[in-house]
C-alpha cells in the first residue's frame, strides 16, 4: 500500500485549489493519502483540506513560526512527518518549488519536478526542454518520492460530503535559528488570481508601456478575466513579474486564454500548453501565437481591443 503525504499551500485561511489538483495526482498513484497542514492556526484550512474527496487523514502541525510558508522552517518538519510515507508531493508552484528541493535534500534523495503523468507509483512523465518533449522517470524502489505536480495538467479534486479525519501531529523537530519571516511585499489585487483563473488576458511587448495595459485590463474586468503578460512585457516594466506566463513565470490552464501582442516564442507557449481556447490578436499574420491559437485575429491591438471591450458592453 502506498503512502502519499502531500503538503497543502495555503493563503490568509484558505486552502490554495493547487493542493487539490495534487490530490487528483496522488489519487492516480493509488494509496492513502494524507495532508499536512502547518500553520500558526491551522484548523480552518485543515477543515478545507479533509473535504477533498480521496484524502485519507489530515495531519496538522501548529507552531507560530508557521504563521508564514517559509521554505526553511517547514522543510525539517515535513521530512520528519515523511517517515513512513512511500512519497511526498507538493504543489508545483512557488511554494512547492521553494519546499521540496530541501525536503528531498534531507531525506537524501532526488527530487522529481512536474508531474504530468503516472504511469505507476513510480514511474511518471514529466516535460522538458520548455515543454517540447516529454521523458518518463523512474524513482528507483529503495528511495521515498519526492515530486512536485504539475498543477495545470491535473483537474482540482471534488468535494466530499464526508470529510476525512483530522489530527494534530508535533514532529519532534526543533524551528531552524538561521531563518526568520521578516515581511512580505505583495500586491493587492480584486481581480481572480493568475495560476486559478478560468479566463485570462495577457499582453506582450507590443502594448508598449504600463498605461497601455489599462486597455487590457478593462478588457479582462468585462471578462471576470485574470491579467498576464509575457517575459519581454514584464522586463520592460510594464507589469509586475508575478504576471509572467511561461517558462520562468506562471503555467496556467484558463479555459478561455487571450494572448494579445504576443509572438508566441516556446517559453511563453510552455505556460499556456493546458489551456482550453486561446484567442490570439497580432498584427503580423505569421506570428507563432497562431499556430496554436484557436481564433486568431490579425490585426492592431490598439484598434481591436477596444473595439472587443466595447461590443463585450
Ligand atoms: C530561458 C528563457 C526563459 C524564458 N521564459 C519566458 C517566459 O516564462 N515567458 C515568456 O513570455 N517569455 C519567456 N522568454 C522569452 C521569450 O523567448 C520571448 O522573448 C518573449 O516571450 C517575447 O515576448 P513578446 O511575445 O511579448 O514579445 P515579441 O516577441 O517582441 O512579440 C511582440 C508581438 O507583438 C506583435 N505586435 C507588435 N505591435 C502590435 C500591435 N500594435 N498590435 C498587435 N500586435 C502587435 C508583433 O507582431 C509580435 O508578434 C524566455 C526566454 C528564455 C531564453
Amino acid at each position: 500500500m502506498h503512502k502519499i503525504l502531500i503538503v497543502a499551500e495555503h493563503h490568509d485561511g484558505k486552502l490554495d485549489p493547487a493542493t487539490a489538483r495534487c490530490v487528483s495526482c496522488a489519487q492516480k498513484i493509488d494509496g492513502e493519502i494524507t495532508l499536512a497542514v502547518l500553520g500558526d492556526a491551522p484548523a480552518a484550512v485543515a477543515a478545507q483540506a479533509a473535504a477533498l474527496a480521496g484524502v485519507t487523514r489530515v495531519r496538522t502541525v501548529a507552531h507560530p513560526v508557521h504563521a508564514h510558508a517559509l521554505a526553511a522552517a517547514y522543510a525539517p518538519q515535513i521530512a520528519a512527518l515523511a517517515a513512513g510515507h512511500t512519497h511526498v508531493l507538493a504543489p508545483s508552484t512557488t511554494f512547492g518549488k521553494d519546499l521540496l528541493p530541501r525536503v528531498a535534500a534531507l531525506l537524501g534523495v532526488a527530487q522529481v519536478s512536474d508531474l504530468m503523468q503516472v504511469e505507476d507509483a513510480r514511474r511518471f512523465v514529466r516535460p522538458i526542454y520548455a515543454g517540447n518533449a516529454l521523458v518518463t522517470v523512474e524513482v528507483p524502489q529503495e528511495q521515498t518520492v519526492v515530486a512536485t505536480v504539475r498543477t495545470a495538467s491535473w483537474p482540482e479534486a471534488a468535494a466530499t460530503a464526508q470529510p476525512a479525519p483530522i489530527a494534530p501531529q508535533a514532529p519532534d523537530v526543533a524551528p531552524p535559528a538561521h531563518t526568520r519571516f521578516v515581511a512580505l511585499e505583495s500586491g493587492k489585487s480584486d481581480r481572480p488570481d493568475l495560476q486559478n483563473a478560468g479566463r485570462v488576458v495577457a499582453g506582450g511587448r507590443a502594448l508598449g508601456s504600463a498605461e497601455n495595459f489599462q486597455l487590457l485590463y478593462r478588457l479582462a474586468d468585462r471578462l471576470g478575466a485574470a491579467v498576464g503578460a509575457s517575459r519581454a512585457a514584464v522586463d520592460a516594466g510594464y507589469v509586475p513579474s508575478d504576471l509572467q506566463v511561461g517558462q520562468t513565470g506562471k503555467i496556467i490552464a484558463p479555459a478561455l486564454y487571450i494572448a494579445v501582442g504576443i509572438s508566441g516564442a516556446i517559453q511563453h507557449l510552455t505556460g499556456i500548453k493546458d489551456a482550453g481556447t486561446i484567442v490570439a490578436i497580432n498584427k503580423d499574420a505569421e506570428a507563432p501565437i497562431f499556430e496554436v491559437a484557436d481564433y486568431g485575429l490579425v490585426g492592431d491591438l490598439f484598434k481591436l481591443v477596444p473595439e472587443l471591450t466595447q461590443a463585450l458592453d
